[in-house]
């Protein structure tokens, strides 16, 4: 009977440690997460019209058509969608 007390008030200390790892984690992560947020708010996504890939504007092709631009992921894709309109 005694040595079940001291495995289950073991338990408990592993239990309570492992605890304050995680909640450690959790706001270690939760810190971490805001950088990550701003990128992806600072990443403007556009969905390329020929092959509905998202693509961000700053890496992708764009094409300026009738007042509106146009972006794709790849020069493929831009004269494809010359080759549409035309
Ligand atoms: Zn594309």
């Amino acid at each position: 009977m005694g040595i079940r007390l001291v495995i289950v008030v073991i338990m408990l200390v592993v239990v309570y440690y492992l605890g304050k790892q995680v909640v450690r984690m959790l706001r270690g992560s939760g810190q971490s997460t805001d950088k990550p947020g701003a990128i992806s708010a600072g990443m403007d996504l556009t969905q390329d019209p020929v092959c509905l890939t998202y693509v961000s504007k700053e890496k992708a092709i764009s094409s300026h058509r009738d007042g509106e631009t146009h972006y794709f992921c790849s020069e493929d894709c831009a004269s494809e969608f010359e080759n549409r309109a035309a």
